[in-house]
């Protein structure tokens, strides 16, 4: 079989054989997990410029029966191939509409707000806006505490009906942030035609700071936020140089290693106490 072509080669290669099924076996353990409700919300905080807690990301771990708690590196892109991760998504966007409706009846957690990572996938499906709305009717969670957070790219595979859902949930409150801010793509005109509330400067940008030109495009992230009234957050915010170097540049949100890292909710509702105490 080794002499007869590339194709018959690759085809038996053993390894290559192996790699499709670790895939497949993982993918059934997805299908699994999504069963068994393994997928939970890790919680990272998000602060504003004086140092109060506004809220978090949500950010998913797999609490894996036999392999313990996994982060989105082991699993996402397998569950992207394989169409799955709307469903985390959901699973998520349920957590976080059950949670906020909780916080919301404390008067020190009533102001919180939850963003939740959304794929392009679930955002083009026709029903997600319906299925949204009903999670936060059926836990009676304000719409106006949960932001999507959205990646450039995911909205260039069909601009119209990308502004068209987010419309609709916007008129029910749901708010808005462009992930990864200025990593995805050169055209800044769909800014103005998205009903957008937040900019997230990506961790990139911050990792390099003090640099100059990180600084530079920083400055010009903040300085657009400012003009078209957008709310601006830096995330992978480390080092207390970093924090203040962005507030020297106007940012008034901020995520990061330094301030907390993504947490269960039960220690995120701990670390809550302790720190804004
Ligand atoms: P992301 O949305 O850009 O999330 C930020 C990532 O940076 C998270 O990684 C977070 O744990 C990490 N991070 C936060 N602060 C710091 C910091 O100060 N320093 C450094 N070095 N890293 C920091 P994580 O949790 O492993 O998530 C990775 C990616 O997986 C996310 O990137 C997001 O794209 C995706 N993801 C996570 N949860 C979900 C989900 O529920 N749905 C979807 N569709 N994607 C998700
Ligand atoms: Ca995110
Ligand atoms: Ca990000
Ligand atoms: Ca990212």
């Amino acid at each position: 079989a080794k002499t007869s072509g590339r194709q018959s080669i690759r085809f038996f290669d053993p390894a290559m054989q192996e790699a499709v099924s670790t895939r497949m076996l993982l993918e059934e353990d997805i299908r699994r997990g999504l069963q068994a409700e393994e997928f939970i919300p890790y919680l990272q905080p998000q602060l504003n410029e004086i140092g109060q807690v506004i809220g978090a990301e949500v950010l998913a771990r797999w609490q894996h029966p036999q392999r313990g708690l996994l982060a989105p590196g082991y699993f996402i892109e397998v569950a992207e191939q394989a169409e799955l991760i709307e469903q985390i998504d959901l699973q998520m966007l349920r957590q976080a509409s059950d949670q906020l409706a909780l916080w919301q009846r404390a008067p020190a957690t009533a102001s919180l707000s939850l963003a939740v990572n959304l794929s392009a996938r679930l955002l083009y499906q026709p029903d997600f806006v319906t299925t949204l709305l009903q999670f936060l009717a059926e836990s009676g969670a304000d719409p106006y505490r949960l932001k999507l957070e959205l990646t450039e790219t995911m909205l260039f595979d069909d601009m119209s009906i990308a502004i068209a859902r987010m419309l609709e949930l916007r008129e029910h409150g749901i708010r808005f942030s462009i992930d990864d801010f200025g990593t995805g793509y050169s055209s800044l005109a769909y800014l103005q035609k998205l009903p957008l509330d937040q900019l997230k400067i990506d961790q990139s940008f911050v990792r390099e700071l003090p640099e100059n030109s990180s600084l530079a495009i920083i400055k010009a992230i903040c300085a657009l936020a400012d003009s078209l009234q957008l709310e601006v957050i830096a995330e992978g915010v480390e080092t207390e140089q970093q924090y203040h170097q962005l507030l020297d540049l106007d940012c008034r949100h901020f995520q990061g290693y330094l301030f907390g890292r993504p947490m269960p909710l039960e220690q995120f509702e701990h670390w809550l106490i302790t720190n804004q105490a």
